[in-house]
């Protein structure tokens, strides 16, 4: 059987015409493309405004720029997450904290964060802006968050990258209800892609205006954000320091072309997760529990070792997975136990209990759309193989 990936893009023959269409067209880069899927974009999930991106570090960077942190400024986010969540506090000069997750959604805990919360304000440590994370595809309890959010004075960047397609309390993610910019990857192992790509989205005006002047070099053309008076046609003004952080046309018509079957990726993906639920059952794991009023993305499918006493800890697991050609991945290296991050801040083994035992335990199982059930049957053998063994006495 040929190797099998924990996840992988699904693009069929619309996908390649409609970025070959772009490539015989008059614009490579920013055209209208960008513009008709960032529309898209906000259209699907309910949202105001859309931002495209280069990737969703880059907009998870210009997000927390456009929110105003700083040197001095803290930020928090979840140990159980890609570094990038952070990452991009961290590029703005600010200082980064975690939160520990729930034990059975493995989200950013709402129950620790107000319990932090208290004490920062105590010791005049709160944080500027809180990022939580959609893990696997769940929406966070974003009502709550943003309860606390004006309790304390924060922002919320939702960095939903694994969860576009999902859903909470019967809208989408990305509506930004909840929080102040919801962020989305396109990265070819999410759920849908454009090669590399982000976007990100918001209801606020001024922060939609800063998001796109701060992804291209902070230079604007509107002649109502300028200094000075026009000096003809060519005329623009830089009045930030931005970046080059742009989405191109060619990945935007393949944007366009992969949002039109997100929703059948969805259910494919749903239909598998649910069929590894039944199939797993029995076995002495832990599967993520979905909360009833989310529809996960499923981005992943995460499951946890139970058996410490087994033969096989979860290493060992993974490494006759990769020999029987079943990619298994793990996910996450809890940010805090990070070389980079235990030497910058001082966090160390223990600071985050729950996050490093889900970590000890976890790994993610193959997931995507076009995984056959005959694939999903052979990983599942596989898995009885490895730790359904028989409890003896
Ligand atoms: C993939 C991912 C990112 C980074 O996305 P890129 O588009 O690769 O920059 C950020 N946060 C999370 C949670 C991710 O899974």
């Amino acid at each position: 059987m040929p190797w099998i990936p924990y996840g992988r893009h699904a693009i069929d023959t619309d996908d390649i015409d409609a970025v070959v269409n772009v490539l015989k067209s008059e614009w490579l880069t920013t055209g209208p493309k960008v513009a008709e899927f960032e529309m898209a974009v906000a259209l699907y999930c309910g949202a105001k405004h859309a931002v495209s991106f280069a990737n969703a570090t880059a907009a998870l960077h210009i997000s927390c720029k456009a929110l105003d942190v700083g040197t001095g400024d803290v930020v928090w986010t979840t140990p159980n997450t890609f570094v990038a969540s952070a990452n991009g506090a961290l590029y703005c000069g600010a200082t980064i904290d975690f939160v520990d997750i729930d034990p059975d959604t493995y989200n950013m805990s709402v129950v620790v964060l107000e319990e932090k919360l208290r004490k920062a304000r105590q010791n005049k440590t709160l944080p500027k802006v809180v990022i939580p994370v959609d893990f696997a595809g769940q929406s966070c309890d974003m009502k709550a968050m943003a309860q606390l959010a004006d309790e304390y004075g924060f922002k919320i960047i939702e960095d939903a990258s694994h969860a576009i397609g999902g859903s909470y309390c019967g809208q989408k993610i990305g509506c930004s209800k909840y929080a102040d910019i919801t962020i989305f990857s396109f990265h070819p192992v999410k759920v849908m892609t454009t090669g590399e790509g982000g976007m990100a989205l918001t209801n606020n005006q001024h922060l939609a205006k800063k998001l796109s002047l701060l992804r291209t070099h902070g230079i604007t053309r509107d002649p109502a954000e300028m200094c000075y008076e026009t000096e003809g046609p060519w005329y623009v003004e830089q009045i930030d320091l931005g970046f080059n952080y742009r989405l191109t046309d060619m990945q935007s018509a393949l944007g366009i072309s992969q949002l039109k079957k997100l929703d059948t990726f969805i259910e494919k993906r749903q239909y598998l997760a649910q069929r590894y639920d039944q199939l797993l059952g029995e076995l002495p794991l832990k599967l993520l529990t979905v909360s009833p009023h989310n529809e996960c993305a499923y981005h992943l499918y995460p499951i946890q070792i139970l058996n410490d006493n087994m033969p096989f800890a979860r290493r060992k697991v993974v490494e006759q997975c990769h020999s029987a050609g079943i990619g298994v991945q793990v996910h996450y290296i809890p940010v805090h136990l990070h070389p980079y991050y235990q030497k910058q801040f001082g966090f160390k083994r223990g600071d985050f209990p729950v996050s490093e035992s889900y970590y000890q335990r976890a790994l993610s199982l193959p997931l995507y759309v076009g995984l056959t059930e005959q694939q999903q049957n052979y990983i599942v053998q596989t898995m009885i193989k490895l730790i359904g063994v028989p409890v003896y006495g």
